[in-house]
This record gives structure tokens, sequence and C-alpha cells, in this order.
């Protein structure tokens, strides 16, 4: 608790916030360093890696007419800045939601001007809200959030490609007043400076095994964050250096490598020239891609928190399937329930456990939630979630239980508690699935293999229990076998959302086969609908299609830009072949649209179209199924191995 409030009240401009690739980034590492060799650890290290900073000089927000006031302000991260060093001073206009249908009705159009957006779950962040306001023309946009509480400053990434500010909810709702008696003058100003190649910090601290010493358990928070971070992440962390502090005060001696992990890079670290959708979790993703590679066949399991410590009513533990058993029961033995309730699942998604995933590794995350939304939504990212606002100390000590029990209990056992069934189990639920709506589609392959790595699975779980005293070595080589194995199958079995399960994009994590199961069957929906002549019925079969929640409201160029943000770009970071095949279907929309509305015209094209798109997705599902397959039947044959 009291290094929660110490790492949250450091004196850096806006209540302390940590930009990664900063200097407070270097402070930051180098005060979490120190505090570890405080507690005599084996080694501690602080290694540097390269991502896209930036300085946010200047930024405000001033009404020049019908009055002369100031506006609390502050720009979004990697937001461009006003152009030659100078203010833009311009006609301010509420666009609403800032979808392309609510530029239709501005007189004059917004060319030039500052634009007024709300911030919302259909056009989620303000990135095609943003975008779609350049493509019409604004100069710049103030951008509020009315899910979080209206005195709140809410900022975190966003790709905007003209200058972004953020501002209040109370302030927000007080320009429109005066928009609705008349023209309000609004003056920006916003100096960001990017640098491309920053420094951002990995701290790791170490208590050395004494009988598997090259073999990992992780725990892990982010020491990035925006404004003071108490929550967000500054209680995982100092949960990381209480778990350490406990185990040195009781002496305990474990057989495994205990690693006490603090990151950068989570909240944002691309921009610039370098920009991609994927700019959060950068930390895990460098770390497991170039600071450490090697790591990959050293972790035993990687316990990542974020977001925990608050108020909250739920315990969730997002795992990879093969520990989800170990985890239950060690939530139950902490007695987790007493304070919440814990849920515990499958997949990973978009916290740092997803950069560990990515490398094969056993990974978890735990975050909090509460019941009322008023404790984390309403402050999520803002300047108001303080300490004393949010913090918990009793479930501050939950997640260091949590954590610290289960890290300490793989790091004793001798065969480790991996329940390799659970994986297959994944694929297959996701393979029923798919087969359910798309019923010719091929997966034999795919349950073969299967079914070669559960018998496998089962025939050396049979082999370890017949076996009474397994010495040191026996005990490694079995261990070795099944990491290898996981190693092998756990990336392939899920892919970034893009907005199936979530209307976020990017932040959950779906199976390898959910958006085709998803979007299949809407093809052929569209398909049917436009081969008997009803574009209505087709119209809404399209804008069930994976990005067009958000695609059917902003402009063809604005899509095709935003897509090139999830897939296209050279720079997918931690996305890198872990996304599914997206199917472009806005033209068609926009087209089949038009003639819904118009009641006629000629579908032919649409309809070839179509049908071109699905033959696409499905020669994308088949290689997908062979990537899975190849997976699996390797991975069955590792773990047959004699
Ligand atoms: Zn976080």
């Amino acid at each position: 608790m009291d290094l929660t409030s110490r790492l949250s009240s450091f004196s850096f401009e806006y209540d302390g916030e940590v930009v990664p690739g900063s200097y407070e980034d270097f402070y930051t590492a180098s005060y979490i360093k120190a505090e570890m060799e405080a507690l005599e650890l084996d080694e501690v290290t602080m290694e540097p890696f390269k991502l896209v900073s930036w300085d946010y000089r200047s930024a405000s927000v001033e009404i020049t007419s019908p009055v002369t006031q100031n506006i609390r302000a502050r720009s979004m991260a990697n937001s461009p800045s006003t152009p030659n060093g100078g203010a833009v001073e311009s006609e301010l206009v509420f666009v609403g939601l800032g979808r392309t249908q609510d530029y239709e009705n501005v007189p004059g159009g917004v060319e030039g001007k500052i634009v007024l957006i709300e911030r919302s779950v259909v056009m989620w962040y303000t990135t095609p809200s943003v975008r779609e306001a350049a493509y019409h023309g604004a100069a710049a946009a103030l951008a509020y959030n009315p899910y979080r509480d209206p005195e709140a400053l809410n900022v975190d990434t966003a790709h905007n490609d003209i200058p972004t500010l953020s501002i209040t909810g109370n302030d927000a709702a007080y320009l429109k007043e005066l928009l609705e008696e008349g023209p309000v003058q609004v003056k920006v100003d916003v100096d960001n400076a990017i640098t491309e190649n920053a420094d951002a910090y990995a701290v790791c601290g170490f208590i050395y095994g004494s009988k598997y010493p090259d073999e990992y358990i992780i725990f892990e928070g982010h020491h990035d964050h925006w404004w003071c971070g108490s929550n967000d992440d500054n209680a995982a962390v100092a949960s990381v250096l209480a778990i350490a502090k406990a185990i040195k005060d009781a002496g305990i001696t474990p057989k495994r490598t205990l690693v006490f992990m603090t990151l950068s890079g989570h909240e944002s670290g691309t921009g610039g020239s370098k920009e991609s959708f994927w700019d959060w979790g950068l930390g895990s993703y460098y770390f497991m891609t170039s600071v450490h590679p090697e790591w990959a066949q050293k972790i035993v399991m990687s316990f990542c928190s974020d977001d925990v410590g608050i108020w909250a009513d739920y315990m969730y533990v997002e795992t990879t399937p093969e520990l989800q058993g170990f985890l239950r029961k060690v939530a139950f033995d902490t007695q987790v329930q007493k304070l919440m309730y814990p849920v515990i699942y499958t997949p990973v998604s978009s916290f740092d456990s997803w950069g560990f995933y990515m490398a094969g590794v056993p990974a978890c995350s735990i975050y909090c939630g509460a019941l009322s939304a008023i404790v984390e939504e309403a402050y999520y990212h803002t300047d108001l979630a303080t300490v004393e606002r949010l913090i918990s100390p009793e479930h501050l000590k939950m997640d260091a239980a949590f954590r610290g029990v289960g890290g300490l209990r793989l790091s004793q056992a001798e065969i480790l508690p991996y329940e390799l069934t659970e994986t297959g189990k994944e694929v297959r639920e996701a393979v029923d699935k798919l087969l359910g709506v798309v019923p010719d589609a091929d997966m034999a392959g795919v349950l073969a293999a299967l079914d070669e790595f559960d018998a496998a699975a089962k025939e050396l779980q049979a082999h370890i229990k017949s076996i009474k005293k397994p010495t040191k070595e026996q005990v490694a080589a079995l261990n070795a076998k099944m990491h290898l194995a996981i190693n092998t199958v756990n990336p392939y079995l899920w892919d970034q959302d893009i907005g199936v399960e979530n209307p976020y994009p990017g932040w959950c994590s779906v199976s390898k086969f959910e958006t085709y199961a998803h979007d299949l069957p809407l093809l052929r929906l569209a398909i049917d609908a436009l081969e008997r002549g009803d574009p209505a019925a087709a119209e809404i079969a399209l804008e069930g299609m994976t990005t067009m929640d958000w695609g059917e409201h902003v402009s063809y160029p604005v899509y095709l830009d935003i897509v090139w943000l999830f897939a296209g770009t050279p720079y997918l970071n931690w996305a890198t072949g872990h996304l599914p095949w997206l199917t472009d279907v806005h033209q068609e929309h926009s087209s089949v649209e038009e003639k819904a509305q118009s009641n006629g015209g000629d579908l032919s094209w649409e309809i070839s179209s179509l049908s071109e798109k699905l033959d696409t997705a499905f020669e994308k599902l088949g290689m997908t199924s062979l990537d899975v397959s190849d997976a699996f039947n390797e991975g069955a044959m590792v773990l047959s191995a004699p």
C-alpha cells in the first residue's frame, strides 16, 4: 500500500504520469530497481528496449468568442502538433459521435474548423471519429468521454491524424450550451514532440532456484501509466515487490527461479512513422521478441496483474488453458471468494500476458472488476483515478497472496501441474461452433490432429502417474517435454478480436476460427438475399460483418486507412501472426444500401464481388486450419517422443 502511494505521487507533470520511453520511465525503472536491491534479491537488472515515445510540451484550449475563457485540456498520446508551432483559432462545430452521417447536415462543412466529438462504443476510442473529421477537413478535434466522471480528464492511446485534445464532460456540456445560442470560436494549441527510437525499460529482480534454476516463474506489472497510475498499474507493481519481500522475509528457498518484473511500454509505444493500431502491451512483446526471446523455453508461468487492488467484486483471471485448473485451486485455497468472486477462464487477451502467450509461454492476467461501473469505468485512465479513491489494502493484499501462492506452488512442484488435455478442448469447442454454422467447412485435419494430441497427452499423463519416485533428471525431462508441447501449440489457439466478441477491436482475443464462424454465414446470407432480389436483407447481413459495426459509419478512405492500421502496416507488433482474415465489404454495403433505399437496380456486381470474397475467406480458413493441425500434429509428436 505504501509503495503504491509512493509510485503514485511522483512529481512529474500530469499527476506523475510515466510515458514509455521518457525520462520519467528511466526514473521510475531506477526507483523500482533500487527497491528490489534493498530487498537483497540475488540479481537486479534494468534493460532497455526501443519504442516510439513522446513529450507533451504544451496543450491548451481557449474559448475566444462569445466569451473568453480557458478550458482544462490535454492532448491525446501521439497527437500531432498544431501547425507552424502556433495555435489554431476557428469556429467550433459539434459533430455528435463523429459518424459520416453526422457531417451531412453541417452547414458549410467543417473544413478548417474545430470539431467537438463525443466518444462512443461504436466509434471506439477516437480513431474512426477523428480520422473521419480529418477526412472532412477539420483542423483539430476536442473529444470528451461520456462514460467517465464528468469532471475527469480522460487520456489514452489514440491514432489521431489531426491535433486532438481531451476535455471533461462538464466542459463539453458548457460548450454545447454556448453553441445552442450562437457561433463559438475556440483557440487550440498542441505542441507534442515525438521520439522514434526511445529507450523504455524492463526491470527484473531474481531469486535463483536451488534445484531448477533455469526454469522461471514471472510476477509482472507495468510501471508506465497515464496520470498517477494508482490502480493501473502501480498496485500490481507494488504487489510484485510485496511478493518478493514476503518470500525473502520467510526465508523460503525456491526450487525454481522467481523473477519479479516490471515493464514499460504497456500503455502506448508506437506512433510517428511507425504507426500501428497495436500500440499497447508492447513491453511484454519486446521483452519476448527482442530483450530475452530465449526465455520462451524457460518460463514455466507468467503471472501478470493489471488494474488490481481496487474496491472490486470480481477477480478475473484470464489464463492459457493448461493451468486453468491449477489456478482454480489456488483461488480456492487463498480464499479469494471471501473478498471477491473469482472468475477463472481462457483465453488471455490484450493485457501483458498476450506478449508471453504469443511466445508460447503459459501465462495469465489478473484484473479486478466492480459491480458498479462507478469504481472503474468512471475513472479509467483519468486524473481522478487516485489511490484514495480506488485502492483497497485488502484487495491489494489478495493479488499478492494469489500470485505469491500460485508462483510458490509452481516453484516447489516436481512434475508441473500442466493439464494438456485442456488445450485441445479449447480448439475442439471452436471447431464445433464453426461446424454448427458452416457445416461444409473442412475441419477433418484439425479434428484428427486434436485426437492425436489428446491421445499423446493422456498417455504421457498415465506414464507420469506410473513413475513412483521420479529422479531429478526424469522430472526435468518430463517438464521440458510438456513445456515444449505448450510452446508448440499455444500460439495457435487464439487471434486478436477485431470486433466479433467485443465492440472495441483488439480488446480481447477469440479462437482462430471465431471470425470465420461469424463472417462466413453472414456473407452467405447477404448473397442469398441479393439473389432473391432483397437488398434490404443483404444490407442488414453486411452490417453484421467484422469491422462493419464502425465501418458503416465512416467513409471508405477512412475505413481503408484504419484497416491498414490493423492489418497492413509493417508495424503490427504483437498482432503479427495473430490476426483473423478480414473481409472488406464496405463498398458492397454502400451500394446495396443505396439500392435498398431506391428500391431497385441491378445487383449482379454485388453478387459476384461478395461471392469472390466468400471464396477467399474459405481459402483463408483452409490455411488457418492447416496451421492449427500442423501445430497439434507437431505437439503430439513432441509428447510421444521417447
Ligand atoms: Zn494497465
